[in-house]
């Protein structure tokens, strides 16, 4: 018998945790997502989720154990710490979008500054990406003339246009108006087909039975279960979880 060759992983946290004074947010966390792979992080309010995305883009330290990205400890400041952010794309429940910058401006910004691109290259670039997210007409805009649907889906392609390994989405679709959830939905799958890394936090079921690999559900700090997102759906193993999704479905 031969081994099967293991993808390495992309992102590895390893017996992370953290505390907020008392308050032991994450507890001994151990994650792997592989490259290509969308992992759906779900779980009640207050377990943990937007902390333990923050600290994979090291907007928040850990108190011990590891975060890699492709074998990589995360860097602790400068440089390496702005290469870090540009290789993990990050999406807000709240859109985030510079309110002052046109949508092109927006997407352009983290290229220019962060990556030296030419501005004659990242307009290009950003016009195409803005195309690809189905909001290509706007670019001259600013975001508060956009729907929220649509901010949120210039805010995907900001994020990619720093060409990122890994994408994660925090609750990206808890902040819009129902109509306005499927077309950012939409793009999150298109990306997840074409092959991107995705951590995302989501109670959209839908999506996570459409483009999730594996759904991680967390409760006070820690991952209590991980399944395909069918076998989670359709048979939680915890207690937590059973009483969670009797709540959300
Ligand atoms: P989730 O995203 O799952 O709702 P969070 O990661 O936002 O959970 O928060 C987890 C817990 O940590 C909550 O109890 C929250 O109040 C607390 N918390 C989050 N951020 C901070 C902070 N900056 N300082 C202190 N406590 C925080
Ligand atoms: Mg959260």
């Amino acid at each position: 018998m031969t081994n099967p060759v293991q993808a390495p992983a992309l992102v590895e946290l390893k017996a992370v945790n953290k505390h907020y004074g008392a308050l032991h947010v994450l507890q001994d966390i151990n994650l792997q997502v592989k490259k290509g792979e969308v992992v759906v992080v779900i779980g009640p309010s207050g377990s943990g989720k937007s902390t333990l995305c923050r600290t994979i883009n090291r907007l928040e330290t850990i108190d011990d154990g590891s975060i890699t990205i492709e074998g990589k400890e995360l860097p602790k400041e400068g440089k390496d710490l702005a290469t870090l952010r540009a290789d993990v794309g990050m999406v807000f429940q709240s859109f985030n979008l510079f309110a002052h910058k046109t949508i092109l401006e927006n997407v352009t910004l983290g290229p220019i500054k962060v990556k030296g691109v030419s501005k004659a290259d990242a307009d290009k670039q950003a016009l195409a990406l803005l195309e690809r997210v189905g909001v290509g007409h706007q670019s001259a805009k600013l975001p508060a003339q956009l729907s929220g649907g649509q901010q949120q889906r210039v805010a995907i392609a900001r994020a990619l246009a720093m060409k990122p390994k890994v994408m994660l989405f925090d609750e990206p679709t808890s902040a819009l108006d129902p109509e306005m959830i499927n077309e950012v939905l939409d793009v999150m799958v298109e990306l997840a087909k074409e092959g991107m890394t995705m951590v995302v936090v989501t109670h959209e079921m839908g999506f996570a039975r459409k483009a999730g690999d594996r759904v991680v559900f967390m409760a006070d700090g820690q991952i209590v279960e991980e399944a395909t997102p069918d076998e989670f759906f359709t048979n939680p193993q915890s207690a937590r979880a059973k009483d969670f999704l009797s709540k959300i479905l």
